[in-house]
């Protein structure tokens, strides 16, 4: 790097428009910038290390530097460095990922469509699902269920199916046929002396009573993530998926899993749709399909929906959608040496394996701090919930930023989280061990006794 340390703050300022970013922290704090990557740490450009609770952007699940797969990329882009797919065009390593992957699904799936990202994924299944209903002759069939705090993407489409207020107002979405039922949140959601099973029923009945007054033949499909990522990190409650499945079934509504997260271990299932039990007609895969090692999507079709494209393609003609870099060469030889990592080094069973004890772990460090309102999640997926009174669960005024001042105190200890609001969460690369859950529970601790302070 040819950049001096301040260069870099200053020319990030004036010329990077940052993703998810307010533009005015930027402007006040500057970026953090970081320069290089060894198995779960990263390192910034002051020289300083972090271990990485968040794998990058719940992304990087075999951590950072994996010889096999940086050497599949380096050694496909000097043997192929691209070619497309459109109009039967195909690659090697293409047809040997399609394979591969489906061969892991959790269902039997028909075929794989690949893209660049969750977002176009999800984009690609809305597509197909509409098409799917024309098809079949269903063409009033349009509607899409989504939850509120889902987290389905930043397009047009996927940005109004998320159902994140931050990601509408301004930008003038919701737009299109989409609607969204509550968030399966039951700490903060669940009427007082329910149980978890009765607030799944209850959950199970808004979306009946939904589905009755759109009328099931104006509705197409439901998409879920498995566990809410983004908006929060929520873990579905007891009962959630088994009571909503079969009124699903019984309209003739499709199921999505976005599995952009929860796919290949994270929940230390290989899949996220085995963890909770269910079987999606379409999954939508990213993130961990490469490590995040090179921008990669899949949706996984069923039989079910392959059935109606393959039959009515003769009158249909072309499936007119696609992506210049739908299956890329480079990608799909990373997502194969991924896939192949993945399996021998064992990781979703380290997942299954140490996820308790990263659970308890948190619980047994802040389970009764007086801030902590809750610690939830699934898998490698953990988030702890600040909050201003324990009894009342009210949260703390949001001028005071709390999330982002422990996200702060964290980073000054060398521990990478996120702040959801004042929920902050761990998404850690599917590698870690034992010491590496106990340095983050030891250094997130410290971090939140720094911050204590300031909220009396
Ligand atoms: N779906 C889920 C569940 C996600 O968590 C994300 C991103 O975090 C997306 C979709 C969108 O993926 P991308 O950012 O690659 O477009």
């Amino acid at each position: 790097m040819t950049l001096d340390i301040q260069t870099a703050g200053q020319i990030d300022r004036a010329s990077f428009f940052h993703p998810f970013t307010s533009v005015a922290d930027l402007m006040r704090d500057g970026p953090t910038i970081m320069v290089e990557g060894q198995g779960v740490r990263v390192t910034d450009i002051h020289g300083r290390e972090y271990l990485d609770g968040m794998a990058g952007l719940w992304c990087v699940n075999m951590g950072y530097g994996h010889p096999a797969i940086t050497e599949a990329i380096a050694a496909q882009s000097r043997k192929l460095s691209y070619f497309h797919a459109f109009n039967s065009m195909s690659t090697d390593v293409a047809i040997e990922c399609a394979e591969e992957v489906l061969k892991r699904a959790p269902v039997p799936m028909a075929r794989v469509f690949f893209g660049v990202s969750g977002s176009d994924a999800n984009e690609t299944q809305l597509k197909l699902i509409w098409y799917y209903n024309n098809l079949r002759g269903l063409p009033k069939k349009k509607k899409i269920i989504a939850r509120k705090y889902g987290y389905h993407g930043s397009g047009v489409a996927t940005a109004s199916l998320t159902g994140l207020p931050s990601m509408h107002g301004l930008f003038d979405l919701p737009q299109g046929p989409f609607l969204h039922v509550s968030s399966p949140h039951y700490y903060r959601n669940a009427p007082d002396g329910v149980s978890e099973r009765e607030f799944s029923r209850q959950l199970a009945a808004e979306l009946e009573a939904l589905i009755a007054r759109e009328g099931a033949d104006t509705i197409a499909a439901f998409f879920a993530e498995p566990v809410m990522g983004a908006g929060g990190l929520i873990a579905p409650p007891e009962g959630y998926f088994e009571a909503i499945v079969p009124i699903l079934r019984a309209h003739d509504i499709l199921l999505v899993m976005d599995e952009v997260v929860s796919g290949f271990g994270r929940l230390g299932t290989y899949w996220g749709s085995q963890a909770i039990g269910v079987e999606p007609d379409l999954i939508t895969a990213a993130k961990g399909i490469t490590s995040g090692y090179f921008p990669m999507s899949a949706c996984l079709v069923s039989p079910k929906i392959w059935d109606v494209i393959e039959k009515g393609s003769e009158t249909a003609g072309l499936f007119g959608h696609g992506y210049t870099y739908s299956a890329h060469p480079v990608g799909a030889a990373a997502a194969l040496a991924t896939m192949k990592a993945i399996d021998e080094q064992k990781v979703v069973a380290n997942v299954a394996e140490l996820a308790p004890y990263l659970h308890e772990s948190l619980k047994r460090a802040l389970g009764d701090h007086a801030h902590v309102g809750e610690i939830r999640g699934r898998g490698f997926m953990v988030g702890i919930e600040l909050v201003a009174d324990r009894a009342t669960k009210a949260p703390f005024k949001p001028e005071l930023r709390t999330g982002r001042q422990v996200l702060k105190a964290a980073a000054e200890r060398g521990l990478i989280t996120r702040a959801l609001g004042d929920t902050l969460v761990f998404a850690p690369p599917l590698v870690f061990t034992r010491k590496d859950i106990d340095e983050l529970v030891s250094k997130f601790s410290a971090a939140i006794e720094a911050v204590e302070p300031s909220w009396l």
